[in-house]
């Protein structure tokens, strides 16, 4: 499977050019007449500009439109609290964002209660996909590539499997790591508690404790410890993870009714699901398309030094691509690349 790639070089007419890039890639070949088709996206997280430009997302609706389909941009709400964990705040954040020239239908609900459980394979036995996406006849994944603290980058592969899950789903891959406290090191200070959204560490007998089924094993707590007295275990599970989503999610989807396209561009190390973005540690790569999650992934890192996102985040990048063509998502971990001139 081909990956079409389009450098970025700001000497052309980007919206041009990444037409070309989509009818080289055969990118709307997957819609046809009268289907509901999902634009998959992240409509950025408040106070952080990385996310893909809203005129990008505007030229994709129209050309979905111009094949007979009827597009609508969505995105399932986030586990953490931000200004994308309900609907009203997510719909809200699309318009400030500039996401406002086709409906945004946040895809799993007012709070995250729309969605299906369905059979998957791989590390989970099950994922719950988001309503929205369940029902749609085709769909586009816009992805931005970007570092990852738990899984090493983020691009399709985990647009589909986060993106697409509400947040029972998130919740479940989250806690395929483990977290543990080494009580020798800890100090009772509390700041673990007191930086988590969910106050979820206990401070009993002046030791920290986290039980809860709640913690979703993010960065938070870890990083504000003062004595590195937490930590987590079985890290590359989140990889595989993502993948047994991805697989899940896929096969709701008819053969041939699911396209990607990966911005490589404002690549930071850490996720964009932060409002504090970083800095960007690779410079402006350009856009990839093609039909498979795993071949357009796997582009992408071959196209960077990927072995800055494993050092920074303790996880291979290649874990989640391999995984999911272990899985049987259709792909090459090596995949040819053409460039457009
Ligand atoms: S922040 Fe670290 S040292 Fe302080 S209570 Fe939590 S685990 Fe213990
Ligand atoms: S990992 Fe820590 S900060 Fe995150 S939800 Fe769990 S207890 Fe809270």
């Amino acid at each position: 499977m081909t990956v079409h790639f389009l450098p970025w070089d700001k000497n052309y007419n980007l919206s041009e050019k990444a037409n070309r890039l989509y009818d080289a890639a055969t990118t709307f070949d997957c819609i046809e007449a009268g289907d509901l088709v999902a634009v998959k996206l992240h409509v950025g997280e408040l106070g952080n500009p990385n996310y893909i430009q809203p005129f990008f997302v505007h030229e994709i609706t129209r050309q979905i439109k111009a094949r007979g389909g009827k597009p609508f941009l969505t995105d399932s709400n986030t586990y953490y609290m931000a200004q994308r964990h309900n609907a009203v705040d997510h719909m809200q954040t699309a318009l400030i964002n500039g996401f406002n020239l086709a409906p945004f239908i946040v895809a799993d609900g007012l709070k995250s209660e729309n969605f299906t459980l369905i059979k998957t394979k791989g590390i989970l036995n099950e994922i719950e996909v988001s309503g929205a996406i369940i029902q749609a006849d085709a769909m586009i994944v816009i992805s931005h590539c970007k570092g990852h603290e738990l899984s090493g980058f983020g691009a399709a592969i985990k647009n589909l499997s986060m993106g697409c899950t509400p947040q029972a789903g998130k919740l479940r891959q989250h806690r395929t790591i483990g977290l543990e406290i080494t009580t020798s090191k800890c100090i009772g200070c509390g700041k673990c508690k007191d930086a988590c959204a969910f106050h979820l560490p206990n401070i009993i007998d002046g030791k920290a404790s986290i039980t809860s089924k709640d913690c979703m094993r993010c960065p938070v707590c870890i990083s504000v410890c003062p004595t590195k007295a937490l930590h987590y275990t079985n890290k590359p599970n989140l990889s595989k993870a993502l993948a047994s989503a991805a697989y899940g999610i896929l096969s709701t989807f008819k053969p041939k009714k699911v396209s990607y396209i990966n911005f490589a561009k404002d690549i930071s190390e850490g996720c964009d699901c932060l409002p504090n973005p970083g800095s960007n540690i690779f410079q402006d790569i350009g856009i990839f398309a093609s039909d498979s999650a795993v071949s357009i992934d796997a582009a992408f890192l071959k196209s960077i030094n990927y072995k800055t996102f494993n050092e920074a985040s303790g996880v291979d990048c290649m874990t989640q691509v391999q995984e999911a063509a272990t899985l049987g998502i259709a792909g090459e971990i090596e995949p040819k690349i053409e460039t457009l001139n």
